[in-house]
């Protein structure tokens, strides 16, 4: 199976969980959308009222703000895979709480254990957390961390919440700084893939040669 069927498979199986806690509260499943073989994921916190009605994340004004911070630096929409820390709406748009965060792991780890992100931008607390625990948003925004996913290299950039962004002019002039120095850790990210494929090619240069 290609990515795209196994992230089908896995939303699937979304679909039919009873079990998911805020389910019962929620318009629909909003799972994920973009490229299922993209270098970058990004994830959100849970979907809010519009996410909610589309079945779709960052779609409402947070959205439209994410689609013009990754336009800023020549990055489309279709171009990353987007997904939240919750795949259903909490009711009145409240913070998830940590059992619902818990619950719905097993598909957020599906969706990062299919994808394969080489970099994986954290939008906010919740999803920042998840990779690194007890830390503040507010020393650490915009710096990137490696670190090893299920024995996989991964680059972790916390990134501010784009709805944060929207209510204080703070925080968004920080948001925009960072996606612009998202520039050079993303080309040092694909000159280090580069450097080991041609790495790669040689050993296999090397050992035709041997026989
Ligand atoms: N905020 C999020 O964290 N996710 C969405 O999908 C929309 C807004």
């Amino acid at each position: 199976m290609d990515k795209k069927e196994l992230l089908d498979d896995l939303k699937k199986k979304a679909l039919q969980d009873d079990s998911l806690p805020l389910k019962s509260g929620a318009t629909n499943l909003v799972f994920g959308v973009g490229n299922p073989d993209a270098e970058i994921l990004c994830v959100g916190e849970g979907a809010g009222y519009w996410e909610d009605q589309k079945a779709e994340p960052f779609v409402g004004n947070a959205g439209m703000l994410l689609n013009r911070l990754l336009a800023s630096i020549n990055i489309k929409r279709e171009e990353v895979y987007i997904t939240n820390m919750v795949l259903h709406r909490p009711p009145e748009n409240r913070d998830p709480l940590p059992e619902e965060i818990k619950a719905y792991q097993v598909y957020v780890d599906g969706i990062i254990e299919i994808i394969k992100p080489k970099v994986i931008l954290t939008l906010g607390r919740f999803s920042m957390g998840k990779f690194l625990p007890g830390v503040f948003i507010s020393s650490v925004h915009g710096k990137p961390r490696e670190m090893r996913w299920k024995g996989r290299k991964i680059t972790v950039v916390p990134m501010y919440h784009p709805a944060a962004a929207l209510r204080n002019g703070d925080v968004m002039q920080k948001i925009k700084n960072d996606f612009l120095d998202l520039v050079p850790i993303l080309a040092k990210i694909n000159q280090e893939k580069d450097d080991k494929i041609e790495e790669e090619k040689e050993k296999e240069v090397e050992q035709t040669s041997l026989f």
